[in-house]
């Protein structure tokens, strides 16, 4: 069997990363022996009997700053999996594409800010890159931390029951996926589109991907612009398949 994925996370909060890998597919994941998640808890490394992992900032000013001692102890007691990245505000935009880049590899480490954020010799001298989850002020890593691990851990083999399903996702293709219709056929005074009863499996395959297209082109127009317009291909599927094609 393939080795699990390892994924090293420092933190103050082992508990919140912990909590939310034992459960539902993650929680699968490790037991299945395909997801490895390890917590770290930094304030161990603190050498002082408040243990203490922070200080205020050289020069003044509002707030608390992650100390480097304790953060390179915990990583040098560790030596875990490379690439670390830093989850910052000022990162690397997290995408689809990264985690394909991230499951790809046997593993990676996170480390999680909190306060102002971490000494800045921690992202000069130890980590290897920095990733943010968006452009807003969370009060810590953890979050990001998870959102990174769910994204890339449910693109390995075998951690979804389904290995269909992260093939047509959402930006998978640079696409929005297509829409999704279950029983009951009639549900408040709605049905479903009848291509998707007729058993025509080629023709349902070019309608979703045909609804795929109406929907990014009217909800994120710019993932359309990223993979350099519409083919000829898309063009006659959008022809043939109006964004209101019912049967
Ligand atoms: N003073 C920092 C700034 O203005 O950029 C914000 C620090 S924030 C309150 C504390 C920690 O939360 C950060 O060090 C980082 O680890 C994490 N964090 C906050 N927002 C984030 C985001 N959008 N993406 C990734 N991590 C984030």
């Amino acid at each position: 069997m393939a080795e699990p994925l390892r994924i090293d996370v420092f933190t103050l909060f082992p508990g919140l990363i912990e909590g939310y890998v034992s459960e539902s597919i993650l929680g699968r994941a490790h037991r299945l022996g395909l997801l490895d998640v390890r917590a770290h808890d930094i304030r161990d490394q603190a050498t002082d009997r408040h243990r203490t992992v922070d200080d205020t900032p050289f020069g003044g000013g509002a707030g608390m700053v992650m100390m480097a001692p304790p953060v390179f102890a915990a990583v040098a007691e560790v030596r875990p999996p490379r690439p670390l990245l830093l989850l910052s505000p000022g990162g690397r935009p997290f995408d689809q594409a990264m985690a394909a880049e991230l499951a790809a590899t046997g593993g990676f480490s996170l480390l999680c800010g909190r306060y102002e954020g971490v000494d800045q010799r921690i992202v000069d001298d130890l980590v290897d890159g920095e990733v943010s989850i968006g452009d807003y002020v969370l009060a810590g890593g953890e979050l990001g931390a998870l959102v990174i691990i769910e994204a890339t851990a449910r693109l390995r083999p075998g951690v979804l029951g389904n290995e269909e399903s992260p093939r047509d996702e959402s930006f998978t293709e640079g696409l929005l996926e297509y829409p999704h219709y279950t029983r009951p056929a009639e549900f408040g005074g709605r049905g479903v589109p009848g291509i998707l009863r007729s058993g025509d499996h080629g023709r349902v395959a070019r309608w979703r991907r045909a609804m795929a297209l109406h929907r990014t082109i009217a909800l994120r127009p710019d993932l359309i612009e990223a993979r350099g317009g519409l083919d000829d291909a898309d063009r006659a599927l959008l022809e043939e398949f109006p964004a209101d094609t019912e049967s």
